[in-house]
């Protein structure tokens, strides 16, 4: 007899852990499926930055919603998340002010927490930070950092308290579909019926979704991020990030900083199963160097480490989250582009409402998979 679950969900990242803990909460029998173990892709490489400000309002919208269920994590979801609070700066440069006001005036509007600092007040929070070629800068107090890899294990450890199946070690081989319906997923040791599949598997989603004979546009690229300490003692920071500058960073531990990179020539395209996991001290450096054009303080920071992973990338840098209307019952979270970690509560929240009532809550239709498919 078939092994069967109401919800198979394929992909134990943040993404995938979460829908496994929101679907075993709304009562669904699920099996949480990963080739490798919980976190072992994109997420356990992450340093989890949550911040809510993007050019795009939709994705601030859902960003900023992402920010407050981190930061009250114990209120709503099991186990931690490992949240910090550092506040967040994202540095605006003269063309893009008129844009970026307008677009913090409409976020205020809507209950994010966020405001518009000049230059001047920037220098009053980070007195090393220099503000040349910058208007000013979205400050967000309430953004900060969590653990992706403890986030992934809360959100299991809960799922399988609830009744979910865990498998590690165990990969989906093919989503299998009958007369156009999807009817389960063939594994490396045996076949699960289900009519419902969530495709959370990062970069591996687009192969298995060709396989089901409705590719996806998902590729992957590497992303690395240095950790660097500066001598000396520090003053506080929060995180920063400026894409004319090509460098964002965040604070850990007093003295440390991880910093990644804003240009996207840096974004090699990549097989996530065999790609190249060196980055030296000088490629740390060189982000060093870049980053300490803004910040002084970091002029003579030491590398300490470094982290070597990848992006699932699509044509427009955002998520693809929604059913598959090529393949009725499968569910693609996937295409996360580099800043899906946030979001991951929410996704998680919107895939257990579309297994429940076949609906997508209205905010999730910018990221319908559906703007891709002719
Ligand atoms: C260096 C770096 C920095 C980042 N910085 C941030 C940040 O600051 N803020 C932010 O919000 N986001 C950030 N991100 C992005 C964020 O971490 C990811 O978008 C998010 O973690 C992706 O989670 P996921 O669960 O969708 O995918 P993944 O974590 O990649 O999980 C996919 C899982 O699917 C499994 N899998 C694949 N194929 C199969 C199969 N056939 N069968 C079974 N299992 C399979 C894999 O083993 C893997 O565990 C960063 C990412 C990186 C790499």
């Amino acid at each position: 007899m078939h092994e069967y679950a109401d919800v198979i969900v394929i992909g134990a990242g943040t993404t995938g852990t979460s829908a496994a803990w929101h679907l075993a909460r709304a009562g669904a029998s699920v099996r949480l499926l990963d080739k490798g173990a919980i976190a072992c892709g994109s997420s356990g490489a992450s340093p989890g930055i949550v911040r809510a400000y993007y050019a795009d309002l939709a994705l601030s919208h859902l960003a900023a919603q992402g920010v407050r269920a981190y930061r009250d994590w114990q209120q709503h979801y099991p186990g931690a998340c490992g949240y910090q609070r550092t506040g967040f700066l994202t540095g605006i440069p003269e063309h893009a002010q008129a844009a970026t006001q307008a677009n913090v005036a409409h976020l205020q509007a809507v209950g994010a927490a966020l405001e518009w600092l000049c230059t001047e007040q920037m220098r009053e929070r980070v007195p090393d930070l220099s503000t040349d070629g910058l208007a000013g800068a979205v400050y967000e107090p309430d953004a900060g950092y969590c653990d992706p890899r403890l986030t992934a294990r809360s959100f299991a450890a809960g799922a399988s308290a609830m009744g979910a199946v865990i498998e590690e070690g165990r990969a989906a081989r093919r989503i299998v579909r009958q007369a156009g319906r999807v009817i389960g997923v063939q594994t490396d040791s045996g076949f699960i019926a289900s009519g419902r599949v969530i495709n959370a598997a990062g970069p591996w989603a687009a192969a298995l979704a060709a396989e089901c004979s409705a590719p996806l546009p998902i590729h992957a690229t590497r992303h690395c991020v240095g950790i660097v300490e500066v001598c000396g003692t520090d003053q506080p920071m929060p995180g920063y990030c400026d894409r004319d500058a090509g460098f964002y960073l965040r604070p850990d531990s007093p003295g440390i900083y991880f910093i990644g990179s804003l240009s996207g020539a840096e974004g090699v395209p990549i097989d996530p199963d065999a790609f190249d996991r060196t980055f030296s001290d000088t490629q740390v450096l060189a982000y060093r160097d870049r980053a300490a054009q803004r910040l002084t303080r970091l002029l003579g920071a030491q590398p300490i480490g470094r982290r070597v992973s990848f992006f699932d990338d699509t044509p427009d840098g955002n998520p693809l989250l929604g059913p598959d209307p090529r393949a009725p019952g499968l569910m693609v979270a996937a295409g996360l582009s580099g800043h899906g970690f946030k979001f991951a509560p929410l996704f998680g929240q919107a895939i257990a409402q579309w297994v429940l009532t076949g609906e997508m809550p209205a905010a999730m239709a910018p990221f319908a998979p559906q703007r891709f498919i002719d």
